[in-house]
């Protein structure tokens, strides 16, 4: 729980890995919503260490796609990549406890080390018969030029979410030991953990595919003797098909509705409604009224599907 006379933060955290598409803008909508009722602080951080999927050019696009639809923040934070010097502290925090090894595998031997070969959606799980022999052992000065994995300890990691609610993951079983460091940088894991830690978030509002990775967080936070943030994993917005919003469910990146002439406030008004908000005039959604409307008591908790019709209608 934060402390209550700490300030409340949130962050936008966009990765510039293409332009923002409606399941973004309402996740973001959301946060946004849920910053400006509560009076916390929201910054935004570009995460611009997604290697290979950064597209550099889509940095300013992400920026414009927020502003247009009236979304705002308080501060921007530096380019996540600017500054490595926390996430290389946590990585040798970590190496001395005894807590990360490195590991020289590629991903097709990860892969074909597993029983049944297959891909989560968290990611690759990684069997703990690959783990060395003299992993724990405590490492003073790791090789940053390695990859390294964190060493998970065979427990229940509990995930108090505040619209999920509790969630127990047993890490060492869905995943295994995963990747904190390779040789281009901090991986994801480590980098928002450390970055939500030293920028004070007290508040995560992301969608819910991110939810195992929660757990993982809360583990790499603890062993650092850092807090964790409060949790909001929202529910995501889905294809007819039930997949995960994507270029096959055909274009809807804002940008486009934005070139080829839809008002903003549309787009809002069915962000709104798969938020449980509607628009007085049934068509058109102002941010600030979205901020107004919006109670996160109303927000349902089941995925949304995005339509033929809702395309229609916003074209
Ligand atoms: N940058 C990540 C993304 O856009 C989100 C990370 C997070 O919220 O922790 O998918």
């Amino acid at each position: 729980m934060p402390d209550p006379d700490r300030t409340l933060r949130s962050r936008l955290a966009p990765s510039p890995t293409g332009a923002l598409h409606l399941g973004n803008a309402r996740t973001f909508a959301i946060n946004w919503a849920l910053a400006r009722q509560r009076g916390w602080e929201l910054v935004l951080r570009i995460e611009d260490l997604d290697h290979p999927r950064v597209k550099p050019e889509t940095i300013d696009l992400v920026r414009d796609d927020l502003a247009w639809l009236g979304l705002d923040w308080d501060r921007e934070l530096p380019l996540q990549s600017s500054d490595l010097s926390d996430a290389q502290d946590a990585m040798h925090t970590i190496a001395r406890l005894g807590r990360a090894f490195p590991c020289a595998l590629t991903r097709r031997e990860v892969q074909a080390a597993q029983s049944a070969p297959h891909e989560q959606e968290q990611g690759l799980r990684y069997e703990p018969t690959l783990r060395p022999s003299n992993a724990g052992i405590a490492i003073e000065n790791p090789n940053l030029e390695e990859t390294w994995r964190f060493l998970v300890q065979p427990e229940i990691e509990i995930v108090s979410d505040e619209i999920q609610g509790a969630h127990a993951f047993n890490i060492a079983e869905s995943i295994g030991d995963f990747p904190i460091w390779t040789s281009r940088g901090p991986a994801y894991q480590l980098a928002v953990a450390v970055d939500d830690a030293r920028h004070g978030i007290t508040d995560v509002v992301r969608g819910n595919d991110l939810l195992p990775s929660a757990a993982r967080q809360q583990s790499l936070l603890r062993t650092l003797g850092l807090p964790s943030p409060r949790w909001w994993h929202v529910p995501l917005v889905r294809g007819e098909d039930g997949r995960r919003l994507a270029k096959r469910h055909g274009d809807t990146r804002l940008s486009t509705f934005r070139d080829s002439g839809t008002k903003a406030e549309r787009v809002m008004a069915l962000l709104g409604r798969w938020c449980g908000v509607e628009a007085e005039s049934g068509d058109r959604l102002s941010a600030a009224e979205f901020a107004e409307r919006f109670s996160i008591d109303n927000l349902p908790n089941r995925d949304i599907t995005l339509t033929q019709e809702d395309f229609a209608w916003l074209t």
